[in-house]
């Protein structure tokens, strides 16, 4: 299994489920997966106090973890409040989730834009396809499709072929492996490459050792693994 250093799971949450506040048990399932980094937001509607939450806890730990804003787009100063959260909090990308918090699609290309002009990519959870759409066909960013674009644990294969359609035809998206089973891990892999999914687990929702397990059976070669497990993602992130 692609385990060290190196690995960074793409999508996992801290203060959240209850019972997860402390990051210490959090920071041991990333340590037993041979996980070396994660990517981390806290799943709150009340976005500003899990932003906060977020921030204190990358103070604490910032060799292993890596901040990802939590951005509702219909929020007031949204632009002002991306701003804070990359150049001030050193978050170093942005998640909107279309089941979380209720947005237009003019609302979520401004939070977009912001990531553009922030130079961050924006990870986006999201049901409707027509926002994302709006998102790749306005700017040039590169973004990261939640669950293979399924949602989570939903076994549509048919969800899996419309985010693989688009990320063949459009070169800044890419997908998260978490949420999902093998059988439609696999089917992004063989259809859509290696060099477009990002390792992610959900922690604590998964184990990110169970979701690692999955990726070793994708039937790829080491370089290919590394691209998945940690290289496409570092090829997105500010140095
Ligand atoms: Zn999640």
């Amino acid at each position: 299994m692609e385990t060290g250093p190196k690995v960074i799971d793409g999508h996992s949450h801290i203060g959240a489920p209850p019972g997860w506040m402390n990051p210490d048990p959090f920071l041991r399932l990333l340590s037993d997966a041979g996980v070396g980094k994660a990517i981390v937001t806290r799943f709150l509607e009340d976005t500003l106090n899990s932003n906060k939450h977020v921030k204190k806890v990358l103070e604490r730990h910032p060799e292993r973890l890596i901040g990802c804003f939590w951005a509702d787009p219909s929020e007031a100063e949204i632009e002002k409040k991306l701003k804070t959260g990359i150049k001030e909090w050193n978050f170093k990308m942005v998640k909107i989730h279309d089941g979380m918090h209720k947005f237009s699609e003019g609302e979520a290309v401004r939070v977009a834009e912001g990531c553009k002009e922030l130079e961050v990519p924006l990870f986006a959870h999201l049901e409707d396809y027509s926002i994302l759409d709006s998102i790749l066909e306005s700017l040039d960013l590169p973004v990261i499709l939640a669950h293979l674009g399924t949602g989570v644990y939903q076994l549509h294969p048919a969800k899996v072929s419309k985010a693989v359609e688009r990320a063949k035809t459009h070169e800044n998206l890419r997908l998260d492996t978490s949420g999902t089973t093998y059988p439609l891990a696999r089917k992004a892999a063989e259809e859509v490459g290696p060099e477009k999914l990002i390792f992610g687990s959900d922690a604590p929702h998964e184990h990110p050792g169970v979701a690692l397990s999955m990726i070793e059976y994708l039937d790829l070669t080491p370089q290919e693994r590394e691209m998945v497990c940690h290289k496409n993602l570092e090829n997105i992130l500010q140095k």
